[in-house]
């Protein structure tokens, strides 16, 4: 049977809006990218070959157990880590809440929690309620990375030192990698945890090397696994405070039963990701959002690409638009109805009055802050789609200069 062939045309058609959305160009991969093949078929395969509860002690039960132990084994080799400490979730912001919660019960009553302010809001709210006003951030570049030589003297010159210093792998808005190697170096030396949110990272990046960080956050789906499917990598196998009681599950550190088609999927995705960039597949990517890039500021004079003197993701670009006559909304509502799916910032915040809390720490005011349009691709997107991204820009910037240039009686 063709794949596709269960799409019926529009002409014949009530799904008319299902039909209406294959065809979308998904430049909004960092809120969320679509299903990969590898994790589809790794979830039908596990939904028929292990529909047993891993708690259950027959051969169905004791099947779906060994199958999540494997998949342990080889997040751990990944990962470069014990398989023992990690525990499986419903994705990260499960594992923000999980960690913060088991941090702040063991921490001594007044120790402080740092956090880089370009956090995901999972993190800073999870972070803050369970350490409330103990929390102190630590500085930003305008380039969107964490100062080095300011958290270095930071941790030098306090004491107590904080619990943990929380600083993510790549940022969801704007695409920029962080030092988190030299900072969970530097951490080890104080003998402060160090918290590193991959989610964006991983399965865009190497895994390796992120377990040697004390604590790692994870998700599925913006790698292009499923959504409800996440991990989160601890410290040691010393005793944990659950946030989530009521079974035995994960070693007692995450009670509830396991998702195990999708935990099985979210690996081989995993997989699947780590040979593409060994292969070199992004590299056709980066060239094209680099040419993007280069042409932006011409199509549409006086933009500027946020964060462009840091390394960043090479799915990831964010503009930074000239004013319009109209809302930034319309940016994203006009591209849409042209056929690309874009973004004001991170998937949580858009569509609030809010400015980017990431932008301001880059100090940005509000007002350039709300300038924002953030482009993501997906690793099946294809190179031309930033040409033809570049082209739908061109065509709504000039129809907005002649409708203030001839406007309407
Ligand atoms: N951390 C980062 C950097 C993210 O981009 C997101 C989602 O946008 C999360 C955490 C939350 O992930 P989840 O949707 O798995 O809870």
């Amino acid at each position: 049977m063709h794949r596709m062939s269960w799409i019926p045309h529009p002409k014949h058609c009530r799904l008319h809006s299902v039909w209406h959305a294959a065809r979308v160009i998904n430049f909004d991969a960092n809120a969320t990218a679509p299903l990969c093949s590898a994790a589809r078929e790794a979830w039908l395969e596990a939904v028929d070959r292990f529909p047993g509860n891993p708690s259950s002690q027959h051969r169905l039960g004791t099947r779906a157990e060994a199958a999540l132990e494997q998949a342990r084994m080889e997040w751990a080799e990944m990962l470069g880590c014990d398989p023992g400490l990690l525990i499986w979730t419903s994705g990260a912001t499960e594992s923000a809440n999980l960690l913060f919660y088991h941090l702040a019960q063991n921490a001594p009553a007044n120790a402080e929690l740092w956090l880089s302010p370009l956090e995901h809001p999972c993190v800073i709210a999870a972070g803050s309620r369970s350490f409330s006003s103990r929390v102190k951030f630590v500085r930003a570049s305008p380039q969107g990375r964490i100062e080095l030589d300011s958290f270095r003297r930071m941790i030098e010159t306090t004491a107590p030192k904080p619990s943990a210093l929380a600083c993510m792998a790549a940022n969801n808005e704007t695409g920029v990698l962080q030092p988190w190697t030299e900072l969970a170096e530097i951490c080890r030396e104080h003998k402060v945890y160090f918290v590193c949110d991959a989610t964006q990272w991983i399965g865009r990046h190497p895994a390796a090397g992120l377990g040697s960080c004390d604590f790692v956050l994870g998700s599925a789906h913006k790698m292009g696994g499923p959504k409800g499917a996440g991990f989160l990598k601890i410290a040691s196998t010393s005793p944990w405070m659950p946030l989530v009681v009521g079974g035995p599950q994960e070693s007692g550190r995450r009670a509830g039963t396991e998702n195990v088609a999708a935990l099985l999927a979210m690996t081989a995705t995993l997989r699947e990701r780590e040979l593409r960039f060994q292969r070199g597949d992004q590299l056709s990517l980066v060239q094209a959002r680099e040419a993007f890039e280069h042409a932006l500021p011409k199509a549409v004079p006086g933009t500027r690409i946020v964060g462009s003197d840091s390394p960043r993701l090479w799915n990831t670009a964010m503009a930074l638009m000239p004013p319009l006559p109209d809302c930034q909304q319309r940016w994203v509502v006009r591209l849409d109805r042209l056929g690309f799916a874009v973004s004001t910032g991170s998937a949580c915040a858009s569509g609030k009055e809010k400015p980017s809390h990431v932008l301001e720490a880059m100090g940005l005011s509000a007002d350039t802050a709300a300038q924002a349009l953030r482009f993501s691709v997906t690793w099946e997107s294809d190179p031309h789609h930033w040409s033809q991204l570049l082209r739908a820009l061109d065509t709504l910037w000039t129809t907005a200069i002649q409708e203030v240039h001839s406007p309407q009686p």
